[in-house]
């Protein structure tokens, strides 16, 4: 049975990736921070497709603590299929105003942790000759958003490191790619306005918000044996915004 770390898999799009990997017989490493109660709700729906849950409490901001949930995940469910980089926070506000605590807690949680949740699988990867890192960005990370230069430069920064990665561990089969989102109903668009919301409707193609299951969805097609030929490529899921 293959197995899939998660990052973030507590609440919103991490919740709905672990689950729809344990749908499709994966078991699933639950990793969170803070939401404990959410985590082992998610671990027990898990567990209820018939495949293992992991909960793995890791502030994946820090190396050490990434190191202990791939050692653990590798002792007990054997080792790591595919690799989900999903946590993050979103901070927003000008740069200008921004202190030294915050810029470093974005660039720490939102990137520093996808490059060393990547260097800690990576090994077993290559080893195995065989896996699958997908990290989740941001259309902001694309094309940038003004009041989002911190997330929009740490996000962008996924995107080319998974590319420069892709390069690295070709030869070992092993592929990363990166989805990035458009506007995603979950806890991180709580404090966007309802007139926000409406003039991103407006101007996004299929005219509506995406929903966490339109991200899982394409996160399990990048892990599938269909997507064995596709690596170091950014996949937008944001109903066609800013197209
Ligand atoms: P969310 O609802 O706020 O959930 C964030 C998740 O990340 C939670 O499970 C949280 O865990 C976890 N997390 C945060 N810091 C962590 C840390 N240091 N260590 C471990 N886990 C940590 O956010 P979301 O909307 O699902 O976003 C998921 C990903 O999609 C993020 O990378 C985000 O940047 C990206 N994204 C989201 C949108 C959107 O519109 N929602 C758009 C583009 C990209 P706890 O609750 O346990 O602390």
């Amino acid at each position: 049975m293959k197995t899939v770390i998660v990052t973030g898999a507590s609440r919103g799009i991490g919740s709905c990736i672990a689950k729809k990997f344990a749908q499709n017989g994966y078991n699933v490493v639950v990793n969170y921070l803070k939401s404990e109660e959410q985590a082992k709700e998610v671990a027990k729906q898990i567990e209820s497709y018939g495949v293992r849950a992991l909960l793995c409490q890791a502030d994946v901001s820090n190396p050490l603590q990434v190191r202990k949930m791939v050692e653990e995940t590798i002792r007990v469910l054997g080792g790591v299929d595919v690799l989900v980089n999903n946590a993050g926070i979103s901070v927003s506000g000008l740069l200008i105003d921004m202190t030294d605590e915050q810029i470093q807690n974005i660039v720490q949680t939102d990137l520093v942790s996808v490059l060393t949740c990547s260097r800690e699988v990576a090994k077993h990867m290559m080893s195995e000759r065989c896996g699958r890192i997908i990290n989740i960005s941001s259309i902001w990370g694309v094309v940038g958003g003004s009041f989002e230069s911190v997330y929009s430069g740490a996000k962008a920064g996924i995107i080319g490191f998974s590319k420069a990665l892709a390069k690295e561990v070709g030869l070992s089969n092993v592929t990363v790619n990166v989805v990035a989102p458009g506007a995603i109903e979950t806890d991180m668009m709580k404090n966007v306005s309802k007139e926000t919301k409406e003039e991103i409707k407006a101007e996004t193609v299929l005219a509506r918000l995406g929903t966490p299951e339109d991200i899982a969805g394409a996160v399990l097609f990048l892990a599938s044996d269909e997507a064995s030929f596709i690596t170091g490529q950014v996949l937008r899921v944001d109903g066609g915004w800013n197209i």
